[in-house]
């Protein structure tokens, strides 16, 4: 077992880790959103699939409105009308025109349009006030090419890239299987909330916590509820839980007596690193069950949610082979101090501003007081031995994805 490792190591460690193969299900349009795509996506149409106009107007032979103004208006024969989806069957000859509307192939004959706001319609004809142009014609294949990859295996489906794959032509997608991921919570004094809680309980909000943070990273959260700091209940509960790609317990892994995650683990599996220089999150331990991979996070309500964003979010988003990051690093001026720690990497709360540059305390750094994760949008990087005096550049983490 290695021990004391550097945020920089452990993370190497546990990205290792991260090998297993998801499979892949295939899922209609309207299920994939917040998926990993399994495949290249390459477009089945051209769009536009001819040229188009990007107006309303009227097309026409460029030639017959040179010259075309307010004071000389060009005449030209309304010959019939085309909206999207209707294409015009005929073709514009010599002093013809046919009034479009967005979207709308240019008819045969046309070479341009002119905008409806620089024409006059009188019955049957129409002046033109402006020469016509081919500038609003969207070229055939503009946005897409038929059989050209625009969207990749390991990209995220946002809502941009669910649409691309609609507008590709694509009604199912392949995407890889969500990671299960199981969440134990372990300690004696640890209380569903709803029941009452006992002197010296504590509400179980590490579950949530953490579910939330899977599901953010693209996993599937599996919740296994809570154990007692007993070796039989935390082994019996982790032979039921079913197949996992990841198991997370919190709690556990520090020092005491009752700290019986790392000697179940210790017993039945094998710890793989135990510590890591950081705060919040010393304790974090990292170690295989079987074939499962099992992150072991200190209880603290902080030290387990900023835990799994430094090394469960990157294994999620490495298992999925997710071709965006799993974190934004960026540069802000502090509003207040920070402390730093002897020795450990410090990731403090801030509340960060992208759009001033800023980054101030969430105020009570405690790792036992949540509502620094509740109310902070960042982590605030200090390196070992390093305070942040007010005014400094310090670098933060957003906490939402910043690209
Ligand atoms: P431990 O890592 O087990 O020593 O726990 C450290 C601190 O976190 C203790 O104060 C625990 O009561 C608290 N804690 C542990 N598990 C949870 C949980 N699931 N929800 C909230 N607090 C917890
Ligand atoms: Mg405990």
């Amino acid at each position: 077992m290695r021990t004391n490792l550097s945020v920089e190591e452990a993370l190497e460690v546990v990205l290792e880790a991260a090998q297993g193969k998801l499979p892949v299900e295939e899922l209609p349009l309207k299920e994939a959103f917040g998926r990993v795509l399994a495949e290249d996506l390459a477009s089945l149409v051209n769009h536009p699939d001819q040229d188009d106009t990007a107006i309303d107007g009227y097309a026409c032979r460029a030639e017959d409105t040179l010259g075309a103004s307010l004071e000389r208006p060009v005449r030209l024969k309304v010959i019939g009308e085309s909206p999207a989806g209707r294409p015009f069957p005929g073709e514009v000859g010599r002093g013809e025109a046919v009034a479009l509307y967005t979207g709308a192939p240019i008819p045969k004959g046309a070479d341009a349009v002119v905008r409806v706001e620089d024409t006059r319609r009188e019955g049957d004809e129409v002046l033109l006030f402006a020469p016509a142009s081919s500038k609003d014609i969207r070229p055939k294949g503009d946005d897409l090419r038929r059989g050209e990859v625009y969207l990749r295996r390991g990209d995220l489906l946002t809502p941009g890239r669910l649409g691309l794959a609609a507008a590709m032509g694509h009604p199912r997608l392949r995407v890889f299987r969500r990671p299960r991921v199981g969440v134990l919570s372990t300690g004696d004094e640890v209380v569903e909330p709803g029941e009452p809680l006992p002197y010296g309980g504590v509400y179980n909000s590490n579950a949530y916590s953490l579910m939330g943070l899977v599901l953010e990273a693209g996993g599937k959260p599996v919740l296994l509820g809570k154990v007692p700091d007993e070796p039989e209940a935390v082994l019996a509960k982790l032979e039921e839980a079913g197949p996992l790609d990841l198991l997370l317990t919190s709690g556990g892994v520090s020092m005491g007596e009752y700290d019986v995650v790392r000697k179940v683990l210790e017993r039945h599996g094998e710890v793989v690193f135990w510590k890591v220089r950081q705060q919040p999150g010393g304790p974090l331990l990292f170690a295989r069950l079987g074939g499962l991979p099992v992150l072991g996070l200190p209880g603290n309500p902080v030290s387990s949610m900023v835990t799994f964003f430094l090394y469960g979010r990157p294994f999620l988003f490495r298992l999925l082979g997710r071709t965006d990051p799993p974190y934004g690093r960026m540069r802000a001026r502090a509003l207040t101090p920070f402390k730093g720690a002897k020795g450990k990497k410090v990731f403090r709360r801030g509340v960060l501003s992208v759009a001033e540059g800023t980054v101030r305390s969430t105020g009570n750094q405690s790792s036992g007081v949540l509502r620094s994760m509740a109310f902070g949008n960042a982590l605030v990087v200090l390196p070992p031995d390093q305070d942040a005096s007010e005014g400094e550049e310090v670098e933060v983490i957003p906490l939402t994805f910043v690209p």
